[in-house]
């Protein structure tokens, strides 16, 4: 069901974290001088840390969400270790019945964190669970049936429960008010990202020069996840070439190999802002039908795709669907039609 350092990501429908990786535990900073950027939010959580420490009490529950990869699992370890305390890890889709999460929660003691990924993903009944178990520390286990049903109440170590969540808009309400603590993580600006590559190639022993981290951070769509997976890319390329230092030549050479442009769009974003502007001209197209047309999932495209291309302005959400901005029109090299500009004008977005 969990383990210490694993969980089923086997389990997850949409998850980046698609393949085992030996290296992620060396890349991930243990300490929070350590974790690069967030700055309010870990100015934040260093005083609820601190208090909590000070009075002896398990940390309040911290709710973090954001786009995949920006840094929410590594935080959540960050914080066990500075409480002093064991993380255990799991997610929303691990857990399928009430039973293993009551066996989750019996299992923790006092002060231990208790990570869930992915926590819009669980399951109602689940969910309910949670409540007490959150507020009170208590498990409310239902025994029985019909008229000689019991309601049984166990009582729980003082934990803390980190969630985290791509989709915030998605947690029931009950759930989302039991979190002491809400923090939203933004993406990286490219000079942070630069930090992130430069330490995580001095963690792999890969020596890099820096317009080469450069290079990488600025087509890392603010993602931490996605700077080091280039990075490594990158470091394959180079080494093959016999370099002992990885130059920005080689950087540029391999980002164009895996077809990443200048800014960091793969194929996927350059096929969902082709179809948005060659089938529908421009939009509004609503998420599903974009999903079909460019075969994709349409969760991985609200999750790992959209967000960097809203971020860049290239596309808008608006009520009636997606609509292409002037900006993604300029990167794919086209003209918007009169109707599309109309189209940015009806929602104020022509600028
Ligand atoms: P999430 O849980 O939000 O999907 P992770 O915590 O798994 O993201 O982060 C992905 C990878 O990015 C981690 O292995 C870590 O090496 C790196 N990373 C994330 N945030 C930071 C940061 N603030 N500083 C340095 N590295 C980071």
């Amino acid at each position: 069901m969990f383990e210490d350092e694993n969980y089923g990501e086997e389990n997850l429908l949409v998850s980046t974290k698609t393949e085992y990786d030996v290296e992620e535990n060396v890349l991930r900073p243990k300490v929070m001088a350590d974790y690069v950027g967030q700055q309010k939010v870990k100015d934040n959580l260093s005083v609820y840390i601190a208090a909590a420490k000070a009075r002896g009490e398990a940390l309040d529950h911290v709710l973090l969400y954001g786009p995949p990869g920006l840094g929410k699992t590594t935080l959540s370890h960050i914080i066990a270790n500075e409480m002093g305390v064991s993380i255990k890890l799991t997610s929303g889709p691990a857990i399928e019945r009430s039973g293993d999460l009551a066996a989750i929660l019996t299992s923790l003691n006092d002060g231990d964190v208790l990570f869930i990924d992915e926590i819009h993903r669980l399951n109602r009944s689940v969910e309910e669970i949670l409540y007490s178990a959150m507020e009170d520390y208590a498990l409310d286990i239902i025994v029985g049936k019909g008229p000689s049903a019991r309601n049984i109440r166990f009582s729980l170590k003082k934990f803390t429960l980190i969630g985290a969540t791509t989709r915030v808009g998605m947690l029931a309400a009950p759930l989302r008010d039991r979190f002491g603590i809400v923090n939203r993580l933004e993406m990286y600006t490219p000079s942070e990202l630069q930090e992130i590559v430069t330490r995580s190639a001095r963690a792999l022993d890969i020596a890099i020069a820096d317009e080469a981290a450069s290079e990488i951070a600025r087509r890392s769509r603010g993602t931490p996840r996605i700077a080091n997976r280039l990075l490594k890319r990158v470091r394959d390329f180079s080494m093959v070439k016999g370099n002992t230092e990885i130059t920005r030549e080689d950087a540029r050479f391999a980002l164009a190999r895996q077809e990443i442009d200048e800014l960091g769009l793969d194929e996927t974003d350059r096929n969902l802002l082709r179809a948005l502007i060659e089938k529908f001209g421009g939009g509004p197209t609503g998420l599903e039908t974009l999903a079909a047309t460019i075969n994709e999932d349409a969760n991985t495209i609200e999750d790992v795709y959209e967000p960097y291309l809203l971020q860049l302005g290239f596309i808008a959400r608006t009520p009636r669907g997606r609509i292409c901005l002037k900006d993604g029109y300029i990167h794919m090299g086209m003209q918007p039609s009169a109707k599309a500009r109309r189209q940015m004008s009806v929602f104020d977005l022509d600028d």
